[in-house]
Order: C-alpha cells, then structure tokens, then sequence
C-alpha cells in the first residue's frame, strides 16, 4: 500500500532519518518489558525504533489512512496495537494496560493540549516528546527567564523537564517552519500539586500569567477578586513579596499562594 496523501491540518511531519529516530527512542530508555504508547505514529517510522526497544507499543493515531497503512505493514506483529482515535480522547494508562512509557512526534496544532493529556493521571514513567523548539524552551525555563510562562509553571509542578537535543526543520517531510526539539518529562515523586489540584491550579497560573507584567498585589486582587487587604495578606502567608510580578514565582510558590486564598484546601 502506497503512504497516503501529506495531510498539513493534521500536522503530519514525517521523520526518515534513522539516526535520529534511534536517538529519540533510546531517550525513552525503555526495558525490555516496558510498554510505550506512541502519539501520532504516522508511516511508523519511529513505531519501528520502539518496537526494538520495548516489549509492547500502543499507537495512537487519527488518520484512517494511515492506520490502515500500519495496520498493513504490522500485519504479523502482535506486540504492536494500533488504535484509531484522538489522542486527546484516550486514557493513555487505559490504552497501555498499565505502567507505561510515552513518546511522540507530537502534531504541532495540538502540542499544548498534548502536553496536558501526558500528564494527566495515571501519568507515564516518562515521555520523551518531539516539539517545536520554543514550546521546549518554555517547558524548561527557570522562574524569571524570558520564556518562562504557565506553561512552565504548569508542567515544572509535576514533572521534571530536560531539553534533551535540538532537530532541524530539514529532517522532516515535509519541513515545518520552525525547528524542533526533544524533551523528557519525568513525572517528580513528589509533585508541587496534589492530585485533584491540578486543574484549577492550572487555570489560576493561567490567569495570573495574563497579567505577567503586574505586581502581585494587583494580580491576587484582580484573579481571586479580594480587597487589597486581603491580597496583602494572602501573599504575606504565602511569604511572596507583593511587588514581584507572576513571571518570578515558582509553581511552589503558585501553590502556596492558592492555599492561603483558600482556592484549594
Ligand atoms: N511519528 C511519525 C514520524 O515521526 O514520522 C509522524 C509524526 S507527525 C508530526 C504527527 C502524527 O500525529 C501524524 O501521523 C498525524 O496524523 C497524527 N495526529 C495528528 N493529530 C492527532 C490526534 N489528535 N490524535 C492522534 N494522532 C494525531
């Protein structure tokens, strides 16, 4: 069977190279009785480069086209499972059966939400993803740095994240318009926040970093809607200075404050 038809709307940016297919599978350091679940598997270029690594792969992938070009090429390959869906529609624990590994060459249209789905509970061991060199650069980024964001916040509360290495926009078919790099994610054994906290933890970073250039004092105010008093005193207990602004401020720090205005108890 012939590859179907590049489809652009669904991110489709094929990897050929086997070097750097290799190099991102051996970044998820998979045993040989892991099971990964892979994002958006494509022609199956680096479904291959797992399947020598683990003991299982579950993929997940939305074109019909392409799963039945998989399906085809895998025909006798019974430790490989293909399911035809949106990823962001699958419990990734319940597709794998269990524990297991993430990684992916991660559709661009759809890498934050993606991002979010991989860290939802049960989480993965790791994911070793391939994104657009900012998004990698944002998911890194230490408080105060130019690239830091909620999103950083976000993903730093329960996961460490190492920028692993960079790939151009070249090594793909077609090439984006932007580079790309790999990252690992590694969820922390003991997240910032809780579990159960995570969303609305996400949705009050998310709302303080709309005002990224404020003072504090002016952010609790405005966000959880309180008296300046009681901003004052919500960031006194939370010990944060009320003039630095959200850029500056640690996901631990984001979560001490929600405590002390009493978003979560
Ligand atoms: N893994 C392949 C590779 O490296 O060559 C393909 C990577 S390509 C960047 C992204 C893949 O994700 C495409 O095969 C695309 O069809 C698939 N995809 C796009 N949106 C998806 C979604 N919502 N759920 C599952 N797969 C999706």
């Amino acid at each position: 069977m012939r590859p179907p038809p590049i489809r652009k709307s669904l991110g489709q940016h094929f990897l050929t190279d086997p070097r750097i297919l290799a190099r991102i599978a051996d970044a998820v350091a998979l045993t040989s009785d892991e099971t990964v679940v892979e994002i958006g598997p494509g022609r199956g270029s680096l479904t291959e480069a797992l399947l020598a690594r683990a003991a299982r792969v579950v993929a997940i992938e939305i074109d019909r086209r392409l799963v039945e070009l998989l399906r085809e090429k895998y025909a006798g390959e019974p430790r490989l499972t293909i399911i035809e869906a949106d990823v962001l529609d699958v419990n990734l624990g319940e597709a794998a059966g269990g524990a297991y590994a993430l990684a992916g060459n991660v559709p661009y249209y759809i890498t934050t939400p993606i991002l979010f789905q991989a860290l939802r509970q049960p989480r993965a061991l790791r994911s070793v993803l391939l994104v657009q060199k900012e998004v990698a650069a944002r998911m890194a980024a230490p408080p105060g740095a130019d690239d830091y964001g909620a999103l950083s916040v976000n993903v730093q509360a329960v996961a460490d994240v190492e920028m692993l290495f960079r790939i151009p926009s070249g090594a793909f078919n077609p090439p984006p318009r932007v580079d790309s790099a790999v990252v690992r994610v590694t969820p922390r054994a003991e997240p910032v926040v809780p579990h159960g906290i995570e969303e609305p933890f996400r949705i009050f970073v998310q709302t303080a970093f709309a005002l990224r250039r404020k003072q504090m004092r002016r952010v609790v105010r405005t966000v959880a809607g309180r008296s300046a008093e009681e901003a004052e005193a919500a960031l006194a207990m939370a010990g944060i200075d009320p003039d630095v602004r959200p850029e500056t401020l640690s996901a631990a720090q984001f979560y001490a404050l929600g405590r002390a205005l009493m978003l979560w108890t």
